[in-house]
Order: C-alpha cells, then sequence, then structure tokens
C-alpha cells in the first residue's frame, strides 16, 4: 500500500501543490517568529535597495521550506531559480546557474547538505564576494578567471541541520529552523486549502486530520486530498467529522498520526526491551535507507516525545509504552513488555 504520510525528500512540485501552496505571509500560517523577522529583514533590504542577504532553512521535509523561499521572492519583487543540490553535479553546471543569475534574483537549492566539497568551494567567493572563480587547466600551467556576479540572494533549504559545513553554514546570514505545526494550525491550512478546492471543510473534520498528520501541512494536504475523494463520491459538498474519521481509517492513519512505517519503527525498539537501538540496526531491521530515518520517521517521533536519540542508539521514552499501552519499563523496573 502506498504510504500516505510518506514525505519525498527533495519536493518536486505537483500540480496539486503548486495550486495550493500560499503566496502571500497571510497565507502563510504559523512559524511566527520566522515570518515576524523575514519581514523586517525584506523591509530593511528594500529600504536600502539592496538583494537580502542568504537565507538558511532547516526542517524535516514538508514543513514550508520551498513556500517560504517563493513568499521571500514575492515580497522582494525578484524572480526566483529553483534546483536542488543533487541536480548540481560539476562545477560547470554550478557556474552556468550562477552566471544566468540577475541582479536581486533569488537562488533556492533545495537539499544543501547534499552539494560536494568541490562545488561548496566554488559558492563560498559566490556568496561572499558575489565572484566566480573558474580555474581552467592543471598543475603549474593552471590559471584562475574570475567573473563578476550580480548582487544575488541565495536560500539554502536542508532537512539535515548537522551534515551542513560549518564554513557554508557560516556565510549564510540568517538561519531559521521550522517547527512541526500545532494541530490548530494545521487545521486553518486544511480548511483553507478545502475553499481553494470549492469544498467546505468543517472545523472538527480539519482538526482530525491535522492531529494525523505528524504536524506537516504536505501530509495534512495530501490526507485533505483523499477525504475529498470519499467526500466526492458520497456527495457531500462538506467534509463532516465523520467523513474525516471514516476516510482516515480507511486510509490506515493511525489516530496518533502514526503510520505503518512509524509503527514498525517503534515496535523495533519496543521489542529492544530498553536497549539503545543503532542507526544502521534500524535500518537493517526496517529495509530503509538510514537518511529516511533521520529525516522522515525520527524528527517527528522525537518532537513528540515518543523516542530519544542518545549516544549509544535510539531508546523509547515511557511515553511511547504508554501510548502503545505497553508495559512500561520505566515503570516497573523491569524492561519487559507484555505480549501483544
Ligand atoms: P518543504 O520545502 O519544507 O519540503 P514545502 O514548502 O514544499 O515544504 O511545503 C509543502 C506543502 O505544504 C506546500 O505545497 C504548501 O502548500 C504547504 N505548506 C507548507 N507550509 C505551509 C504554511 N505555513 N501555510 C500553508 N501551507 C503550507
Amino acid at each position: 500500500m502506498e504510504r500516505i504520510i510518506e514525505i519525498e525528500k527533495i519536493s518536486f512540485e505537483n500540480e496539486y501543490e503548486k495550486s495550493l501552496r500560499p503566496s502571500s505571509w497571510d497565507d502563510y500560517i504559523g512559524q511566527e517568529k520566522i515570518k515576524k523577522n523575514l519581514q523586517v529583514f525584506i523591509q530593511a533590504s528594500k529600504k536600502r535597495e539592496e538583494a537580502l542577504d542568504h537565507v538558511l532553512f532547516f526542517g524535516p521535509p514538508g514543513l514550508g521550506k520551498t513556500t517560504l523561499a517563493y513568499i521571500i521572492a514575492n515580497d522582494m519583487g525578484s524572480n526566483i531559480k529553483m534546483t536542488a543540490a543533487p541536480m548540481i553535479e560539476k562545477s560547470g553546471d554550478l557556474a552556468a546557474i550562477l552566471t544566468n543569475l540577475e541582479a536581486g534574483d533569488i537562488l533556492f537549492i533545495d537539499e544543501i547538505h547534499r552539494l560536494s566539497p568541490a562545488i561548496e568551494e566554488i559558492l563560498y567567493p559566490a556568496m561572499e564576494d558575489f565572484r566566480l572563480d573558474i580555474i581552467i587547466g592543471s598543475g603549474p600551467a593552471a590559471q584562475t578567471i574570475k567573473i563578476d556576479l550580480p548582487r544575488f540572494t541565495l536560500i539554502g533549504a536542508t532537512t539535515r541541520a548537522g551534515m551542513i559545513s560549518s564554513p557554508l553554514r557560516d556565510r549564510f546570514g540568517m538561519h531559521f529552523r521550522l517547527q512541526f505545526y500545532t494541530p490548530e494550525e494545521l487545521a486553518t491550512i486544511i480548511i483553507r486549502a478545502a475553499k481553494k478546492l470549492d469544498k467546505e471543510c468543517h472545523k472538527d473534520a480539519a482538526l482530525e486530520m491535522a492531529k494525523r498528520c505528524r504536524g506537516t501541512p504536505r501530509i495534512a494536504l495530501r490526507l485533505l486530498k483523499r477525504i475529498r475523494d470519499y467526500a466526492d463520491v458520497a456527495n457531500e459538498k462538506l467534509i463532516t467529522l465523520e467523513r474525516s474519521c471514516y476516510g482516515l481509517d480507511e486510509l490506515g492513519v493511525n489516530e496518533l498520526g502514526f503510520d505503518e512505517l512509524d509503527l514498525r519503527f517503534l515496535k523495533i525498539l519496543l521489542e529492544s526491551k530498553g536497549r539503545p537501538m543503532g542507526l544502521s540496526t534500524m535500518a537493517a531491521a526496517l529495509s530503509e535507507d538510514e537518511g529516511t530515518i533521520e529525516d522522515v520517521i525520527e524528527p517527528y517521533l522525537i518532537a513528540k516525545g515518543y523516542i530519544e536519540r542518545t549516544a549509544r542508539g535510539r531508546i523509547a521514552t515511557p511515553k511511547c509504552y504508554d501510548v502503545l499501552k505497553l508495559s512500561n519499563p520505566y515503570s516497573t523496573g523491569l524492561f519487559g513488555l507484555e505480549d501483544e
């Protein structure tokens, strides 16, 4: 079965998401502190008629990093060019992108932690001095050609704060870490999106979806898309709580927002009876790659206090045992699980 709450690591635009993507600050719900700061910095740079300083966004996939980049471009009245680090393989790829920029343009690089060290080297002078150093030839005959670049703004997004090299991180003037959304914020996002899709969504129905989407707008919108299908088939213009619950149960999205992969992850952890589990062991047990575990599964489970990352590995917290209704080794003092 398709993983309904799966989130791609690199967010390629699909038509559905594109049509629902907010284009103004008013439409962008939540992340209030980030919004407020960005608005001030944008206003200041517009006043000085300068390009905005480079911006770096951290946070799990689907929380709105790309959307923020679009809104910044809109507010600045700038063009935006989108790319992702895995698409920049050779130094020539980056040189071509940079030399095509115009003054004030915004360059968005998704998954920026995946740039190779050689590409990063080219980016440093481009970010700092708006200069491209191209080396032609090799050995003693090698020559460096310097090309001036227009003043542009680089917006980087990464799901892995820890994996971005510090020289690169330090060249961004602004760093923002996106947070998971509250159910109320997600419900607002769902109700507004439903309206754009020409559907009414009852507040209770939206809240039910909001509770089950791992705090992530992209998942919320995907759930809405499916629930809308159920409502359409039943000829209902209004999405009710009943239809929402029915659809969510049919889709197998559990009440805590866990999907099958989360549950398998937690089950393996709980079966370890309190012993910490290493990342590579978890990856092998789940047949998933380590990146998916670190970027997609764990951030939500950690943020909600179900698991902890320790130096020795991952462990389930008392809350996790309680919620999954398993005997809690922390309270009994025994690391034994009851039979399910
Ligand atoms: P990321 O770049 O972090 O992976 P995106 O910016 O692509 O995430 O967001 C995924 C989808 O969620 C977008 O289509 C957008 O419509 C929606 N979205 C994200 N954040 C918000 C928000 N704060 N308010 C409304 N919609 C949002």
